[in-house]
């Protein structure tokens, strides 16, 4: 299928590695150009590489960090006007919570839910004057089913979700969506230092972690990076201006609910 979006711009934040590197992948499939984003160059330049020489596509890179004002600016000014938005950023540190102060809840919501808000408040105008946008947000399935460990991240990205349940239905009459795309267990670097974490715990090896995590899920395994970057992709389609304010879960089938 076409995804009708060949020649269409994309900020894809966050994106030198594991789901933000997939996603910009998949756009660049389709013939968008991109704008990729991480605070490290040398993997992000890396990335760039990799993309440029499997699709062609120009893809200018920004090495700066998304969740503060400077790095935000950085990005915008190397696409003031992006189709394609892609939100992300890392994903706040587990723990509980009797040892987070304001400010680790500060720093949470500032990169899960501020600045994914800020970047839209800064593109989503331009999107509606000029008649097609598709924003999507990186989240975590901890919002339809909270992981206890990470009650940073439950409670920001669930704020974030608030406010683009009410946002999305203002912009989708300009042919501007607005979806979050949910992640249970995908295999990026993120995941495996949690079985790290998980093997220090518990007194197993990674190995042994990995395959826990792999076996209690219900498709048998983890998700492949490459199957997010396509459904973003997707989201991000011509044929998807009729979809707005989803939260779109890709778990393998983990959250047990009916709906
Ligand atoms: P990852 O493999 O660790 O990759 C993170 C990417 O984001 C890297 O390119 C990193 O590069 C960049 N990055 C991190 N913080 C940044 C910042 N402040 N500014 C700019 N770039 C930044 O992580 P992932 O697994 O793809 O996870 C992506 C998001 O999905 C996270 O928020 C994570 O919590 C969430 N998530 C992931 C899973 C999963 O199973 N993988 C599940 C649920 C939720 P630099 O370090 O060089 O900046």
């Amino acid at each position: 299928m076409d995804l009708g979006i060949a020649g269409r711009k994309a900020i894809v934040c966050a994106a030198s590695k594991g789901l933000g590197r997939a996603c910009a992948m998949s756009l660049a499939r389709e013939g968008v150009d991109l704008v990729i984003t991480a605070r490290t160059p040398g993997p992000l330049e890396q990335t760039a590489d990799e993309i440029r020489s499997a699709t062609g596509v120009s893809v200018k890179t920004v090495a700066s960090d998304i969740t503060t004002e400077e790095g935000r600016a950085a990005v915008l000014a190397a696409c003031p006007e992006p189709d394609i938005l892609v939100n992300n950023a890392g994903g706040p540190p587990p723990g509980d919570f009797r040892e987070w102060r304001r400010e680790h809840w500060i720093a949470a919501i500032d990169a899960n839910m501020i600045t994914p808000i800020e970047m839209i408040r800064a593109t989503v105008d331009s999107m509606m004057q000029r008649g097609f946008g598709r924003i999507v947000n990186i989240t975590s399935s901890s919002v339809k089913a909270p992981i206890e460990v990470l009650g940073l991240s439950n409670g920001a990205r669930s704020g974030l979700h608030g406010f683009i349940a009410g946002l999305a239905r203002k912009t989708v009459k300009h042919n501007v969506t607005i979806n979050n795309l949910l992640p249970g267990p995908f295999e990026t670097e993120r995941l495996r230092r949690n079985f790290y974490h998980v093997a220090q715990v518990k007194g197993i090896t990674v190995e042994q972690a990995r395959e826990m995590r792999r076996k209690e899920n219900p498709s048998g395994r983890l998700g492949d990076p490459a199957e997010f970057g396509d459904a973003c992709a997707f989201l991000c389609s011509a044929q998807m201006g009729y979809v707005t304010a989803q939260n779109f879960l890709m778990d393998g089938g983990a959250y047990p609910g009916t709906y």
